[in-house]
């Protein structure tokens, strides 16, 4: 059914870069027949999901949305999609996204963008709108994202389905195409708070192949979605995240979710956090050095494409005309501030200095949870806007994460999930939830008590 939704609807929304219709029917017929045999079946034996292009599929290509990964097909399986299949999940194929995750639109794709389900003429969201996507428009009811500064949560707020990103170090990184190591955190999106607790059960916990992955009992994210109890629950709203910038209806679908919490016998508790204000322009340091490092590999030597390779160059001018023909402008661009950052004489004072700040981010947020249980917010200021709108500015671009970057920086967990239509335009308004590290449990509690 599904196989049959996305050939009749995915010619327009265009979620997916690879449909993979005989592995998907393959491992639909082999939890049939485990099924008939009477053998124990996987938590999610039988579900479909899209996952993004991102992750490693051993013999199924995998180009996170790059031309210099054009043609790959990896020879193993991220420790994310290994831990899928082995709960009986069925992949459905892999979805677009931002070039290397760096976006906020699903334009930056080297294979064209893709339209939002509630308007096509409008984004996503990205870096992951292709899963998003996949799941507003009933493609697959569970899909997989990464979040590096909002990149599963800021495309589930514009097209009202459920995103979250655990704590950092809480789902293996293994088999992940980096972007940002210390920020890039892969994580469940789904239509309800529920699904999305079962698949996060599925893919997270301790994995030796992953140096930061944390050696913790996964939370118990499952009991929480079922619960929903936020009786006597402290609810932080932090006097930073709204105001100037802000669309009408969101902050008003905002309030009122507010509101629900408190007459469901929450109390909410009205913070500050000075140092957020700094969070993007910090982001904006720390992710750009880490890929400028990170996307050194990309070579032509070890993967995908090789341009320019006539015999008569040298490796570095291969390597070079390579790069230059397989990275679109955002990943230059990116890699050209980090290794600006990065230089020597610089390095102190952009790099070091973004730094520094992560520490006072961290630090705002170690406060307000002396106070609080979770922090609430919107998870971006506007809703979805026109493709095309913002592909000129950058700046403007990079706005959309206002709200989501900082619980990259300290490595808390967070979740977005619809939070009703703003009245102006009819879209999608997201409601964020943050909680401290290694308590994803209560994201789950509250999305449920709200839903
Ligand atoms: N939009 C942010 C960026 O472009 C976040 C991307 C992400 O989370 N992968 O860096």
């Amino acid at each position: 059914a599904h196989l049959a939704r996305i050939d009749a609807v995915d010619e327009k929304v265009h979620a997916f870069l690879h449909v993979d219709r005989e592995g998907a029917l393959a491992q639909a017929r082999a939890v049939d027949a485990q099924r008939a045999a009477g053998e124990p079946l996987g938590p999610l034996a039988g579900v479909p999901l899209a996952l993004k292009d991102i992750f490693t599929t051993k013999g199924i290509p995998t180009t996170c949305g790059s031309k210099i990964l054009e043609g790959w097909i990896p020879p193993y399986d991220a420790t994310v999609t290994r831990k899928l299949k082995e709960a009986g999940v069925v992949i459905l194929g892999k979805t677009n996204m931002d070039e290397f995750a760096m976006g906020s639109s699903t334009e930056n794709s080297a294979y064209g963008p893709t339209g939002n389900p509630w308007d096509l003429t409008r984004i996503p969201g990205g870096s992951g709108g292709g899963s998003a996507a996949a799941l507003a428009s009933y493609q697959a009811p569970l899909a997989i994202g990464t979040d590096t500064g909002g990149s599963i949560r800021q495309p589930a707020a514009v097209t009202a389905t459920v995103g979250v990103k655990p704590t950092y170090g809480g789902v293996s990184r293994y088999g992940m195409i980096a972007f940002s190591s210390s920020l890039d955190q892969g994580g469940p999106c789904a239509r309800t708070v529920l699904d999305a607790a079962l698949l996060h059960e599925v893919m997270a916990g301790h994995d030796p192949m992953d140096s930061t992955s944390i050696d913790a009992p996964v939370p118990a994210v499952v009991e929480a979605a079922r619960s929903g109890n936020v009786k006597g629950m402290r609810i932080g709203v932090i006097k930073e995240f709204a105001g100037e910038g802000y669309q009408a209806g969101v902050v008003q679908r905002f309030t009122e979710a507010v509101e629900l919490l408190r007459e469901l016998g929450a109390q909410v508790v009205e913070l500050s956090c000075p140092s957020f204000s700094y969070a993007l322009p910090a982001y904006y340091l720390i992710a750009p050095s880490e890929c400028s490092s990170n996307l050194a590999r990309f070579d032509a030597m070890r993967y995908g494409l090789r341009a320019g390779d006539d015999g008569t160059r040298s490796a570095e001018e291969v390597t070079a005309l390579t790069r230059e023909a397989g990275f679109g402008p955002e990943v230059k661009r990116r890699i050209i501030l980090g290794t600006y950052a990065l230089s020597s004489g610089y390095y102190d004072a952009y790099y070091g200095s973004a730094q520094k700040v992560r520490t006072l981010i961290t630090r705002d947020f170690q406060r307000a949870f002396e106070q609080v249980d979770v922090i609430v917010s919107p998870t971006t200021p506007t809703t979805a806007f026109p493709i095309g709108e913002r592909t000129d500015d950058p700046m403007a671009m990079y706005l959309a994460d206002l709200c989501t970057i900082p619980a990259n920086l300290a490595g808390n967990a967070a979740m977005s999930l619809p939070c009703g239509l703003a009245p102006e335009d009819g879209l999608p308004v997201g409601l964020q939830i943050v909680a401290p590290a290694l308590k994803d449990d209560r994201l789950y509690r509250v999305g449920a008590a709200v839903e």
